[in-house]
């Protein structure tokens, strides 16, 4: 027997996902955000899950150049542009799509020897105050772009959303004005819109929706579940009960002996730790299912295992499966008590734990 952690990635639902995005912002042309990996997904095989999509969205050139070598013909935007002039050279040998957001890739974009023209989006920071240019002078940078022989044409303007996962927060309204105030009258694409913003605020949805974490079947906001949103869980992380104990009342269980047995009771091993990426700081009483059953972690992760209080299913026997998260056990759920966000424990899984694609049989 080896191992049983495992990530199992399930290829149906990320289809599903897709479809629902295309339902809740319809007509709408879809860059599918799949930088780090797809969300710890498998950047590959979700690239080829979600071929429906018009574009996809990468963090930067190592990611475009795994899916160019995979064969992925698709438009690919690297959205936070240019490092250097050599990854311009490259952004156009690989014909990726980039982001413009700074002063130095304009600088980089002059020196560039003439040849095939390059599809620019250009980023407008409306008000997070994170990547993108300034609303004062960007006009003039605009016109400078848009009479650039190394630019296509027409120019995509872009901008990014601070907190539309939060509800009825004013800053969308705000950013989204600044955006329609500076961007009128230019001509070309727009977009604006992460997955709470195009399931939230439909206003932002513009040309072009950047939707990430809903396609992975996860909830962007707090107080509403990926199934109230009509979204389907992609990854599970699974693994198995190498042990079963009885533990006495009074003794502790675990380094540090963090949590003691309130009386005798059996305790689980499960063979998965925070060298998987399941989160450390997950508090005792973070729910994991036991062959289908609610068990409750007790104490702190360790690297290769974690103990669970088996009083839930006293039936419990080595071998049994557990889930983390997946299917019956959202990943929005751990993260809260992990005091975290789902996007960080899915980015963490990787390394060892293999991943096995699920795909309709
Ligand atoms: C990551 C990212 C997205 C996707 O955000 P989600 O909240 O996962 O939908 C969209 N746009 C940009 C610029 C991003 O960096």
């Amino acid at each position: 027997m080896t191992r049983p952690a495992r990530v199992v990635v399930d290829l149906e639902a990320a289809q599903a996902n897709l479809k629902r995005v295309r339902q809740a912002a319809p007509g709408r042309r879809v860059m599918a955000v799949i930088k780090a990996d797809a969300y710890g997904h498998g950047l590959v095989s979700m690239a080829q899950a979600l071929a429906g999509a018009e574009a996809f969205g990468v963090a930067c050139l190592e990611e475009a150049v795994v899916l160019r070598d995979a064969g992925i013909r698709h438009p690919i935007v690297l959205l936070e542009g240019p490092f250097s002039s050599q990854e311009l050279h490259e952004i156009r040998r690989l014909d990726l799509d980039t982001v413009i957001h700074d002063r130095e890739q304009v600088r980089m974009l002059d020196a560039l020897p003439d040849g095939r023209p390059l599809r620019l989006w250009i980023k407008l920071d409306t008000g997070m105050h994170r990547l993108g240019f300034p609303a004062e002078g960007f006009r003039a940078l605009w016109r400078h772009l848009v009479e650039h022989r190394g630019v296509a044409r027409p120019l995509r303007i872009m901008s990014h959303l601070a907190s539309a996962h939060e509800p009825d927060h004013a800053s969308v309204a705000v950013q989204l004005g600044v955006f329609n105030a500076v961007t009128q009258g230019i001509a070309g694409e727009r977009s604006m819109a992460n997955s709470a913003a195009l399931l939230a605020w439909p206003e932002t949805q513009l040309d072009w929706v950047r939707p990430g974490l809903m396609l992975y079947g996860v909830s962007p906001f707090a107080g509403r579940t990926a199934g109230d949103l009509g979204l389907q869980p992609v990854m599970s992380l699974v693994s198995g009960l190498i042990a079963v104990r009885r533990v006495p009342a009074g003794e502790s269980v675990g380094y540090g002996g963090s949590w003691r047995c309130p009386e005798d009771m059996p305790v689980g091993v499960v063979a998965i730790g925070y060298g998987d990426g399941y989160p450390r700081h997950a508090a005792s009483g973070t729910p994991v299912l036991v062959a289908g059953r609610r068990a409750a972690l007790i104490g702190k992760a360790s690297m290769d295992m974690l103990t669970v209080d088996l009083r839930p299913c006293p039936e419990a026997r080595v071998g049994q499966p557990v889930v983390l998260w997946g299917p019956g056990l959202p990943v929005e759920e751990v993260a809260r008590c992990a005091d975290t966000i789902p996007y960080e424990l899915l980015c963490a899984v990787r390394g060892r734990v293999r991943f096995h694609d699920q795909v309709a049989g």
